[in-house]
């Protein structure tokens, strides 16, 4: 996942207490190392060791955060939505502001020392200004590590074909994605509600394809939504290229027919990508005319999910070539396409 390699960011307390007390232990390291006790030599060791433990954690703590304008617009709007973009980048600006200040200070009081009677109050006066300035993005560093906390459960979403798989709960998404994409798929959790995303993968012709089943946003009426679900729905729509809903026409899910299209129809609404209806579950009961569906299988005995599969495949290639089409005049760098 995105977020998953970035690693704790320290509050203000424990960066200073980490800066300080490694700046005492390199001065007196270095007395044991060359016998030398020259005091002044001692405490400007400590004032440039702390200033550049101070200098590289805040640096290092902005520079481990994915970029925020290469991130694709999935996890951008996620982003956004979790945590804020414009709170985030302001944040770390002021880790940047605070990373090049301790420098500033660290160098600016070395050169006081030299000039001054007392190192030891000039370096207390340094540890204090350096302090300071760690002080004033305690609440940036506290906000990045609770945002990180937040984004690193984000699911591992790849910039891949995408079929997302809806319906209601019970109808035979998991056995369908299970049954399509063979290995363990990853489960990962919105960091808003406690369900699981699934996702797995397939290929097809040397195409990896990626299909995510999101209980508790595409299985219930939009209604029952709050804001953070619905607009988490809504960004599916950069990564999905075509939505697979699935309706039980045995009835068995718990849901009627017509309970099921009604949350089809504001499916359709809401996520704006090619539909694919299938009918589940005809091992129990054949498909009849009230249900109108593109294909039917049972993900029981496997009977049709192959074909569903195909049918899918070729109709992720269809939306690609049809955006090649009407990008072809001017072709975005770096677009591949499926052909
Ligand atoms: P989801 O909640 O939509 O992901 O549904 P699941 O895949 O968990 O399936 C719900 C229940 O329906 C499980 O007990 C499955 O074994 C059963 N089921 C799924 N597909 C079929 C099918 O094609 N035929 C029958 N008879 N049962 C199925």
């Amino acid at each position: 996942m995105i977020f998953e390699r970035m690693g704790t960011i320290l509050t203000a307390d424990e960066l200073i207490d980490k800066a300080f007390s490694r700046a005492t232990r390199a001065g007196k390291g270095k007395i044991v190392a060359t016998g030398h006790t020259d005091k002044r030599e001692l405490e400007e060791s400590m004032v440039l060791t702390a200033g550049n433990i101070l200098t590289d954690n805040l640096h290092n703590a902005v520079k481990d955060w994915p970029s925020l304008d290469r991130m694709n617009d999935f996890y951008k709007e996620l982003t956004d939505i979790l945590v804020g973009i414009e709170k985030l980048k302001m944040s770390l600006g002021s880790l940047e502001w605070a990373s090049a200040k301790s420098k500033e200070l660290s160098r600016k009081y070395v050169g006081i020392m030299r000039r001054e009677e007392d190192p030891v109050k000039i370096r207390k006066q340094a540890f204090g200004r350096m302090a300071s300035v760690v002080y004033d993005v305690d609440k940036d560093l506290r906000f990045l590590n609770d945002a990180r906390n937040i984004l690193r459960k984000l699911p591992d979403v790849k910039d891949e074909p995408t079929i997302v798989v809806a319906g209601y709960p019970n109808v035979g998404k998991s056995s369908f994605v299970a049954s399509v994409t063979g290995a363990r798929p990853q489960i990962a959790q919105y960091p808003f509600t406690t369900k699981n995303v699934t996702i797995g993968h397939f290929t097809s012709r040397k195409i990896r394809y990626q299909v995510i089943d999101t209980p508790g946003l595409l299985d219930r009426p939009l209604e029952e939504r709050n804001d953070i679900e619905k607009q988490a729905i809504s960004a599916l729509r950069h990564i999905g290229d075509v939505l697979l809903f699935i309706v039980d026409p045995s009835e068995n899910c718990g849901y009627t027919i017509e309970e099921q299209y009604r949350l089809l129809e504001e499916v359709k609404n809401f996520v704006k990508m090619p539909v694919l209806i299938v009918a589940n579950k005809i091992d129990v009961k054949p498909v009849d005319e009230k249900v109108s569906a593109d294909m039917k299988m049972s993900t029981l005995n496997g009977e049709g999910v192959k074909e569903v599969k195909s049918r899918l495949v070729e109709m992720i290639q269809g939306v690609k070539v049809k955006s090649k089409a009407q990008v072809e005049e001017a072709p975005p760098a770096g677009e591949v396409y499926i052909l």
